[in-house]
């Protein structure tokens, strides 16, 4: 099943949406062939004797979630042992990992991912690129970073994660222009080489594309951590959005206004709380059919991300619906006398105080409906207090969290860990038994 791919950006929305129906037909056709799982699914549901005519229909089709996908993870497996050419694993935050097994055609429809993807974004063979993402311990997304950029022709400087002090030697060095990776370990690097006298806005850095936390607010102008970046690296900052189980990417194009959809690649929907397609623009659960995935294919699966989505056409010239900025997790929603929200909005708060060097939350049940907040801060201004900061979140968020303020080292050492992508600033004891942060 080696993909043939016809839209390309200047595609209308009507033969985006042919091409999609098509490719949906031919996806329930392969998972009900090859999947254990969905064979037994779609079965049970009784789909297999109703055709898909419309992109309509897909409601009538179930939803796959994480819980399913780990109970029953081996029978996700559509291809036999001796086609798999890679496994990823999810990296397990909240259970046990997922096994996602990948095809020669999977790797190359990766690649393919990754390049439309950077392309989007403006780069080319006279890029050179840092990726500060893993390669190795079974992660996707350095992998797919490097395939994209070796069918591009830029160069590849693989920094890998975990390792400030090789990042901050391989951009001295290796001088990259463009640096793939985390926004606020990107930020702390920035901080590093002020530390040692080095000015990073004047290092040719002229790109940041940024992975795993969102640099833009809701109405996609750059959040306060975007805007830091931007100052700091004096680069353009460009975000993308993907995970393992999607193995496709929502990549900001040049014109930097939400993550485009590569429409022969994946499908989305947005649902509500009951499940339901949301109203155009409405935030939601973020709902995705990856298409043409051989190893490990995956049905109308819930990514547990909030986001919406923005169909007006953008000013790259591109029809494709762009997914906004991920607003949180679904399990992550706090709720504080009769307000809700989510971290990211106590974050935005935060990033805007250059005093602040790192946070995170631990947030406990109060009442059945508010949270208790604990907000702990990494700070070496004495002169901000925790009353303070606390005022400025309750100003922007209408929420008084308790402020607790540490040393910066004290913020290191409880979020970030090597075995994780990218730091965990909130812990969740609302459920007596858990404790999770976010991959
Ligand atoms: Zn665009």
């Amino acid at each position: 099943m080696r993909p043939e791919y016809r839209l390309d950006a200047t595609s209308t929305l009507q033969e985006i949406a042919a091409r999609q129906l098509e490719l949906m037909q031919q996806q329930l056709a392969y998972l009900q062939h090859a999947s254990p799982y969905y064979r037994e699914l779609l079965g049970t549901a009784g789909f297999a004797a109703r055709p898909l005519h419309s992109l309509d229909q897909l409601s009538d089709l179930p939803l796959t979630d994480k819980s399913q996908f780990a109970a029953r993870n081996r029978d996700f497996m559509a291809v036999s042992a001796t086609q798999v050419v890679d496994i990823c694993q999810t990296s397990g935050t909240t259970g046990e990992p997922v096994t996602i097994w990948q095809t020669e055609n999977d790797l190359q429809r990766l690649t393919r991912n990754e390049q439309m993807a950077f392309m989007a974004a403006g780069l080319c063979r006279e890029d050179r690129v840092l990726i500060c993402a893993a390669l190795d311990r079974c992660f996707m997304a350095g992998l797919a970073y490097f395939l994209g950029l070796r069918a591009i022709g830029a160069t590849a400087i693989r920094a890998g994660s975990g390792q400030p002090a090789l990042v901050v030697q391989l951009i001295l060095h290796q001088r990259p222009n463009i640096l793939v990776g985390v926004p606020s370990q990107l930020l702390s690097i920035a901080r590093r080489l002020q530390q040692a006298g080095i000015d990073p806005a004047n290092l040719g850095v002229e790109k940041l594309i940024c992975i795993g936390e969102p640099i833009r607010n809701p109405d996609l102008t750059l959040s306060p951590l975007g805007m830091l970046l931007q100052k700091s690296f004096a680069a353009r900052i460009l975000g993308t959005y993907a995970s393992t189980e999607m193995a496709t990417a929502f990549a900001d194009c040049t014109a930097g206004c939400g993550g485009h959809l590569l429409p022969e690649l994946m499908l989305v929907e947005i649902i509500d709380a009951r499940g339901d397609a949301v109203a155009d623009g409405e935030s939601g659960e973020v709902v995705v059919t990856p298409l043409g995935i051989e190893g490990t294919p995956l049905l109308r699966y819930r990514t547990g991300d909030i986001a919406r989505l923005h169909r007006e056409p953008c000013l790259c010239g591109r029809l494709t619906p762009r997914l906004g900025p991920i607003l949180g997790r679904k399990a992550q929603m706090l709720k504080y006398r009769g307000t809700t929200l989510f971290p990211a909005a106590i974050g935005n708060v935060l990033h805007a105080i250059e005093a602040v060097q790192g946070y995170y939350l631990e947030v406990e049940r109060e009442f059945d409906l508010s949270d208790r907040i604990r907000v702990v801060v990494g700070c070496t201004d004495r002169s901000l207090t925790a009353e303070h900061l606390a005022e400025l979140i309750a100003a922007k968020t209408r929420v008084k969290p308790e402020v607790v303020l540490v040393s910066a080292e004290e913020i290191m050492q409880k979020t970030v860990s090597p075995d994780r992508r990218k730091p965990v600033i909130f812990f969740d004891y609302r459920h007596s038994d858990s404790k999770t942060g976010r991959d």
